[in-house]
């Protein structure tokens, strides 16, 4: 045991936390699932698999993550390439601000080290959209540092095995399990520690309903498992529940084209593309006005679908609207383009929450040679 012992995991309920070093190592080594991020631990392949599995699971990510690489297969690629590909390739993830800081800090990489990735965790934590989590899990599985990666997976597992009564979401909680675990990191075996915890917390020791412990490599010192208390834990405050709004999405067709438009900065999909999108729910008597006001018209309007979309604060409640123009009108200050079927699925990058509606835009097949250039 380590001189210094945390007052949360050494002293709850008497579990010394090193004792999981040697359990955890063994049943990763047998049992780890075989994903493509593990192939090496180059930093830049570590590092854009982490920012994109914030927030998304494992299945989702794959399949972006190995066309990312692909395309972008270094830091310089990363740096150079142009945002709207960019986000073409992160399109569907969600949570665009990862792609956009992964850009930014990939240009701070070239611009001050030639594209050397930083080694130390104070240097990775000071790139775009680097956190303590992010920057533990780079410094410990790429360069093999005793820094711990702590997110939800593992003070999730942290919690249960010490029955910790404190609230994960307290700041002085994940830093006191930080602390400790940062004491009993296995030298030459950081990367394996971290992806250890990981991999528990992601598939043994799972967050919705009961976890697996009869899998569980450290079942023999867990104290929710000795008691029966592990869905007590971790503890949580309620979250608050989620905004809803109203939004009526305009598929605005003419001619085998469809009007999008990019979104305002700053806000939900800042920047971003999207079909028309105002607030509430409007009638189709309301959404001819509007056009009115955009000095256009249809020549016909009809309700075509409705869907929910969640975001982590607010959730949507869209209807979609199709509506026939006769021309391809542009309000006062411009912004629309209209854009060909080729377009819409190769170059502009919709967020799902847009996406979902494209086949109710009733396009015909995408055949169209050239459409609107797209800005
Ligand atoms: Fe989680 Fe069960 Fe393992 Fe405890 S024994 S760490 S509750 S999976």
């Amino acid at each position: 045991m380590k001189d210094q012992p945390s007052p949360v995991l050494y002293d709850t309920n008497g579990l010394c936390l090193e004792e999981i070093v040697a359990p955890l190592l063994a049943w990763y080594r047998q049992s780890a699932r075989i994903l493509p991020w593990r192939e090496n631990t180059d930093p830049y392949r570590v590092w854009v698999s982490e920012i994109m599995l914030q927030q998304t699971r494992v299945d989702t990510v794959v399949p972006y993550y190995e066309r990312f690489m692909a395309r972008l297969p270094s830091v310089q690629a990363l740096a150079e390439v142009r945002e709207e590909e960019l986000l073409k390739l992160w399109e569907g993830l969600g949570y665009y601000s990862r792609a956009r800081n992964l850009q930014k800090a990939a240009r701070c990489i070239c611009k001050e080290s030639g594209g050397a990735f930083p080694g130390s965790y104070e240097q990775l934590c000071s790139l775009p959209g680097v956190g303590p989590y992010t920057a533990g899990a780079i410094a410990s599985i790429a360069f093999g540092l005793p820094v711990p990666a702590v997110d939800g997976n593992v003070l999730r597992v942290l919690s249960r095995l010490t029955e910790n009564p404190r609230d994960i979401a307290e700041p002085a909680v994940k830093k006191q399990m930080t602390a400790a675990l940062a004491q009993v990191y296995p030298a030459g075996h950081c990367g394996d520690f971290t992806q250890s915890l990981m991999e528990l917390g992601a598939v043994v020791c799972v967050p919705n309903g009961l976890p697996k412990c009869g899998s569980c490599p450290l079942r023999q010192l867990c104290r929710a498992f000795r008691h029966g208390t592990q869905t007590e834990y971790p503890v949580q405050t309620k979250k608050q529940p989620r905004r809803a709004e109203q939004k009526t999405v305009l598929l605005l067709c003419c001619g085998g084209r469809a009007a999008v438009r990019k979104r305002p900065q700053g806000g939900l999909l800042g920047g971003l593309w999207e079909f028309p999108c105002l607030d509430g729910a409007l009638s189709a008597a309301e959404i001819a006005a509007w056009l009115e006001q955009q000095g256009a018209h249809a020549a016909h309007i009809e309700r075509a679908l409705s869907r929910k979309h969640i975001f982590t604060h607010v959730e949507w409640d869209m209807t979609a609207y199709r509506v026939s123009c006769p021309h391809a009108f542009q309000p006062d200050g411009g912004g629309l383009v209209w854009a060909t079927p080729e377009q819409l699925a190769d170059e502009i990058a919709l967020p799902t929450a847009f996406r979902r509606f494209t086949r109710a835009l009733g396009l015909p097949s995408p055949q169209a040679p050239e459409g609107q250039k797209i800005p």
